[in-house]
């Protein structure tokens, strides 16, 4: 007769393949992280798990889910989960199982087989809602189950990690940098390299490098959508990013403001260049909803509606005006508290808004044709 600790054993397998690492969102079996399951006869499970890196942000999640998985296998009594840490050949070997044969600083989203849409958050200048839209576009694609990163490579501004309510910190996973995620959304923030609070004077070629790294090194997994929050302005990061994702395309934030039109639609200009798609304009701060019903025009009127047309015109395509967003203090406070407004009050006039655009782009699906290659020739 089989021991009863012998046929428990591939149940137990069973149950830990059911356990995802919290960070590289794929079962700890297919990983390589389980090292040992020992079942005693009394029906104690004892199971060695190797963490990517020591000190991993997420061992105690880890723990708790392993713990969980094995409990429910008929005729265990007990779990014990002990943790260890990969060896640097180990982490080689994950690396190449993640990454496939794909040379290091390939970015995959540049590849032509790419099923990711990758949308370039752009304003003329800051404090129009660019990050705010952008945070909650992804939290509501998130929310919708499509799978989805933001870069935010806002020099002046790092705030997504707040808006979004990141606390993690990225780990290193040999030559892979693992995201930090909220709300399901992978999040990589210039701000998360930086000491403090400090600002850094970040300069056109350090830019590109540290965008060229979040875009290659960072593993996004299979993503559907990765949305990068650009600095304001018409700066050298809208350049690198066409050279590095030609297929990226770009989304415009502004408010209905005349000045804020002009200086948008200069940012959007750039598209024109670097041969980009326009996906949209998104007009925030529309209006405030009065108590009495009327709607208070702060910032004027037309302007998101006035950015797509002068884009369309001038780059020849189709650029709609996706959405207008009224203003909203709990756009706001959800900004400060790291709690989405389509999350937490999915209802108000501006979360709905913001759930429409998400809505459209989750519709488009990226396809190649007609799409231009982000050449130009050379005179
Ligand atoms: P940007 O990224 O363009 O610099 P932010 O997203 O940081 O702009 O927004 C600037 C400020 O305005 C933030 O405090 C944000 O919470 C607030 N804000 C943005 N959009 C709205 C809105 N629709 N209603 C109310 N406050 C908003």
């Amino acid at each position: 007769m089989p021991q009863p600790s012998a046929s428990l054993e591939s149940p137990i397998r069973a149950a830990l393949s059911t356990v995802d690492d919290p960070e590289i969102n794929r079962p700890i079996t297919e990983l390589g992280m389980v090292e040992s399951v020992t079942v005693s006869e009394a029906g104690v499970v004892a199971v060695r798990v190797l963490l990517t890196v020591s000190g991993c942000p997420m061992k105690d999640k880890l723990t708790r889910d392993v713990t969980a998985a094995v409990s429910r296998v008929d005729g265990v009594t007990g779990v014990q989960v002990e943790l260890g840490v990969m060896s640097d050949a180990q982490r080689t070997e994950l690396r190449t199982k993640l990454r496939g044969d794909a040379p290091a600083n390939e970015i995959p989203f540049a590849q032509p087989g790419s099923r990711t849409r990758v949308y370039a958050v752009a304003s003329g200048k800051g404090g129009v809602g660019k990050s705010s839209v952008t945070v909650n576009i992804a939290a509501a694609l998130a929310a919708k189950g499509l799978s989805v990163g933001v870069v935010d490579a806002d020099i002046y501004g790092f705030s997504v990690p707040r808006m979004l309510g990141v606390t993690g910190k990225p780990t290193q996973v040999d030559q892979m940098i693992m995201p930090p995620s909220a709300h399901d959304v992978k999040v990589i923030s210039i701000g998360m390299f930086t000491p403090g609070n400090t600002a850094v004077v970040w300069r056109g070629p350090m830019l590109h490098r540290a965008l060229q790294q979040f875009l290659a090194d960072v593993f996004w997994g299979d993503l559907d959508v990765l949305l990068m929050d650009l600095p304001p302005g018409t700066g050298d990061i809208a350049i690198s990013v066409a050279q590095l994702v030609p297929a990226a395309e770009l989304l415009v934030v502004t408010t209905p403001q005349l000045a804020a039109r002009e200086v948008a639609e200069r940012a959007g200009s750039i598209a024109l260049q670097t041969h980009q798609q326009i996906v949209g304009v998104v007009e925030n701060m529309s209006w405030l909803d009065m108590p009495d019903g009327s709607r208070m025009e702060l910032f004027g009127s037309g302007g998101g509606q006035a950015v797509a047309d002068s884009l369309a015109a001038s780059t020849g395509t189709r650029v709609p005006l996706l959405g207008q967003i009224p203003i909203d203090q709990t756009v706001r406070e959800g900004g400060d508290s790291g709690a989405p407004v389509v999350l937490t009050a999915p209802d108000s006039p501006a979360a709905q808004a913001l759930n429409a655009v998400a809505e459209t782009l989750a519709a488009r699906s990226r396809s190649l044709v007609g799409r231009s290659l982000g050449l130009t020739p050379s005179r």
